[in-house]
Order: structure tokens, then sequence, then C-alpha cells
């Protein structure tokens, strides 16, 4: 996050809109209300981005039975005045020397249980916790953790056109020349490509070739690409406030039988992940469709993570398409399936694309070709 404003084209309506829908899933919770930080969190409920390094605080108050409140330093408050969702709510601002806990204090349920955004500061929560000591907390994904989850129309089309973004970057990237350059500079093109087709952020450039591969955490480095490498491609950032992520892998030169037979089974896997995909379909169902072609090709022990996770504001979020989250699919949810097979000491394949779920199955937001691309 920085301190620009989201360029995302959500009216004061549509933001006063997701403030008393979360301010009434607070109370279906069983909570008193919603402590919103910096974050995105805050962008989505507010349209409003502060610096993410003030340490002022800046606090979104949502409560079921009154208008939200964002209290705020009054330094920032003419920027935040200025943020599109600035007339649904009411500003409390303050002034050093004030203390602003005692001025958020006075909004609260002085014994109730509180959902409080993940990355809200420990020096704030505990404040008020010694100003309010018959208060509770809760973490807000813990407690809501679909509350983000289900896109409407525009933010759907965002989500789109990030992706359609990424694709464009890969059918870039697949035509520069991977053999005798380093990892590091593969990416630094493909952050160049990501910027050049819209994203005002770029949040990973994983480029890795050869063993490297192997490793799903690895994302870059000094290792030369060499002829006969796969070289593992994932990228994604932020474009008009809404993320991509997509995963390509492709070899440097004619791929031998085995590379090419592994590649096939992550795509077969992931296609298989893509049908799982349809409302009331549970998130693990979808994570059992792409595992099952894996295992039953012998490579089970070789896909080592998850098959996917939420996207929105954020390139990582609920909900996870993980084994146990029998969380129900809903239209409007866009996440990715993207399963892989690492062969330690070797190489790596992963196919990502991000999925949104229809009225009747699901649709995709990365296209490209999904064989794979042999590259210079
Ligand atoms: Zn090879
Ligand atoms: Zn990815
Ligand atoms: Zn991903």
């Amino acid at each position: 996050m920085t301190g620009s404003q989201a360029a995302a084209p959500f009216t004061a309506d549509d933001y006063r809109a997701r403030m008393d829908r979360a301010a009434r899933a607070a109370a279906g919770a069983g909570l008193a209300g919603l402590l919103v930080a910096p974050g995105p969190d805050l962008v989505w409920l507010t349209g409003y981005a502060p610096p993410a390094d003030t340490e002022r605080l800046t606090l979104l108050v949502l409560a079921p039975d009154r208008d939200p409140v964002l209290v705020v330093p009054a330094l920032e408050a003419p920027d935040a005045r200025n943020a599109a969702g600035a007339s649904a709510l009411t500003l409390h601002d303050w002034t050093d020397g004030k203390d602003p806990y005692a001025a958020t204090a006075a909004l609260l349920d002085a014994s109730g249980r509180f959902g409080v955004s993940d990355n809200a500061w420990a020096m704030h929560l505990l404040a008020l916790q010694r100003t309010l000591p018959g208060t509770s907390y809760a973490s807000l994904t813990e407690a809501l953790p679909m509350l983000r989850a289900v896109k409407d129309a525009a933010e759907l089309d965002l989500v789109a056109a990030a992706g359609a973004a990424a694709d464009a970057a890969f059918e870039e990237i697949r035509g520069v020349r991977f053999g005798g350059r380093r990892e590091s500079e593969v990416a630094a093109d493909l952050a160049g490509l990501l910027r050049r087709f819209g994203h005002s952020q770029v949040d990973f450039t994983i480029v890795a070739s050869g063993p490297n591969g192997a490793n799903p955490h690895h994302e870059v480095g000094d290792r030369v690409i060499e002829d006969g490498d796969m070289v593992v491609l994932d990228f994604g950032g932020l474009k008009d406030g809404y993320g991509s992520d997509t995963s390509r892998t492709v070899h440097v030169g004619e791929p031998t039988d085995e590379e090419r037979r592994v590649h096939d089974l992550v795509r077969e896997a992931q296609e298989a992940g893509f049908r799982a995909v349809r409302p009331g379909a549970a998130c693990q169902d979808v994570d059992r469709a792409a595992r099952a072609v894996i295992a039953g090709a012998g490579y089970g022990e070789y896909f080592i993570h998850r098959t996917g996770h939420g996207i929105g504001v954020t390139t990582h979020e609920p909900p996870y398409m993980i084994e146990g989250e029998e969380q129900p699919l809903v239209p409007g949810m866009c996440f990715s399936v993207e399963p892989g097979v690492y062969l330690p000491g070797r190489f790596g394949v992963r196919i990502e694309d991000i999925v949104t779920v229809t009225e009747d199955g699901g649709r995709r937001f990365n296209d490209t070709t999904r064989e794979m691309v042999v590259v210079e």
C-alpha cells in the first residue's frame, strides 16, 4: 500500500453499503463492532489509504447501530476528507498532545468484543485495551474471513482487467531471451511489463530456473538460466487497486519427455481444479480435485502447498483452497487455482490462473496458453 488513493471507480454509496454490510456481519458474528486500521480493509471500506508508516492513530470504528466514524490525526484529515468514501462517514480528528485512545474509547461499548484488522499496530490495540479494560478483541480475518471475498460486478471487472494485464505481460516475456541471462534480469523485465500494462504496484516476480524451480518459495536470484532449464514464472501486483497473480512454466529449448509429462500432469491438475469450481462446492473440493490428479500419477508427495488463495484488494487473502476449508463457494468469489509439482534438486512446474465463481461454474481471468511454452 502506498499513500495514493485507490483509483477504483467506486462512489460514496458503494462505500456506505460496504460499511453497512460489515457492521451487520460484525453483529451477526456477536461482535460489538469493527476497528479498522490503515491497510486493505480500510481501502476497501472507505477508499482511504493513509501513509502506511505513520505512528499516529488512524482507526475506522464501525458499530451496528451508529454511523461510521474515522478517527484520524488532524494533519491527515484533509487527505481523509478527499477519500471517495469520506461523505459516508464522520471524521473525528485529533491533534498531537491529545489522547486519541480516550477519544476512540468514547465511541465504543466499554464491555464489547471487537473485530480488529490483522495489521493494526499492537501499540494502538494495547493502549485501547488499557483505556477500556472491559473490552476484548478478535482478528478481523478470523472473525469475518469472507468480508471481502464476494466481489460485486465493478470489482470483478477490475480483477479481470488486472488478469488481462498480467496475461499481456506473459505474452511479451515469452518472447525475450532467457538462456544466458540471470533470473533477476528476467524478473526486472517482468516487473517493467506489469507496470507498462497498467500495474501501479508489483508484488512479486518469481523467476525460478532449473533446480530453483523445485523451491516454491524461491523468488529470484543471480543464477544464470541455462539451455534445458524449466523456468517457473509467477508474477502479479495491483492494477487500479485490484490484484493479479498468474504462473506459467516455460522451458529453454526442447524439453525432455519427463519434463513434458510433468508439465502435462500439472496442466491436467489445474484443469481439474478449475472444473471443480461451482457455487456450493467447498473450497477444499477444489484442492482435492487438483491434488487427486497429481497423486493419481504418483507425484502426490511433490505437491507441497495448498491449491489456491483469494485475491482482491490484496494478492493473498481468504478464501483458501485447502483441505479442511469447508466454506462453500459463492458467485463473485475470486481465487487462484495453482497446483504444482516440485522435484528436489531438479525442476518444478506450477500453473496458476485467477478464477471467479459464476452462477454455473467458474470463469478464468487468466487465459494465456497452459501448454508448455518453449523460450530461447
Ligand atoms: Zn529441460
Ligand atoms: Zn502466484
Ligand atoms: Zn497465487
